[in-house]
């Protein structure tokens, strides 16, 4: 695989922990290696402190490198990758606001236009199962259907993109509007857009999207 691609894993778990969206071990990260294998995070590893040399293979058929043991969340990376023929990289966390709202057991509604940056008109929150298990990648996998988001009961967070950046971005971006989320809601009845006022959005969004992340895969805009 190629290196800088490695150097941009480890520098975005540096700006996972710098913006408190992943805790020491709190979540993990990786990147598709080819048609059949990925790399992950180890598990329990720090990371901001990751190595390019830390990143775990795990082949499709569960089988590993033997440098580290791969992140316990395996599986629904495993998953996502073999369902989602774009996804090159995908963000697990426990980010707060996400968390929390998760702990709801609540979908993030169509309270600002921005949710439809996921794919749809509101980020679905999965159901509750065991960190690790079969049952809770399934659980992710229903609840990310023609999404790049979910959010995971009582756990956190997910985010695939086509690039590192984009899933990146996708998570950053969530965080803050499950903040904004709480936050209006904990002071007024929240007003939230129409179907129809979502799907304009939508539709704007596949020329919009696309030229904004053209700026940040050059790291132009995204910080
Ligand atoms: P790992 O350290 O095994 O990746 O676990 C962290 C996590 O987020 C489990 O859900
Ligand atoms: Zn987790």
């Amino acid at each position: 695989m190629d290196d800088a691609i490695l150097e941009q894993a480890v520098a975005i778990g540096v700006k996972l922990a710098d913006h408190r969206l992943i805790r020491s071990s709190e979540g993990n990260l990786s990147l598709r290696r080819d048609e059949n294998s990925f790399l992950i995070t180890p598990s329990g590893s720090k990371i901001h402190a990751l190595n390019q040399s830390d990143f775990v293979a795990v082949e499709f058929d569960g089988s590993h490198s033997k440098n580290h043991r791969p992140s316990s969340e395996w599986r629904f990376h495993q998953d996502i990758y073999r369902t989602q023929g774009e996804a090159q990289a995908i963000i697990h966390t426990h980010s707060e606001y996400a968390t929390a709202l998760a702990c709801l057991r609540e979908d993030l509604p169509a309270f600002h236009y921005m949710v439809a940056i996921a794919g749809g008109d509101r980020i679905k929150c999965c159901d509750y199962a065991l960190f690790g298990s079969e049952e809770l990648s399934s659980n992710i996998l229903a609840a990310l259907e023609d999404r790049k988001a979910c959010l995971i009961a009582n756990h956190g967070l997910i985010a695939w993109g086509r690039s590192l950046d984009e899933a990146y971005t996708i998570a950053l971006e969530i965080e803050s509007l499950c903040k904004q989320y709480l936050i209006a809601r904990s002071t007024g009845l929240v007003c939230l857009l129409s179907d129809e006022e979502m799907q304009q959005v939508i539709e704007k969004f596949q020329d919009y999207r696309i030229n904004k992340l053209q700026f940040e895969s050059k790291g132009v805009l995204n910080g």
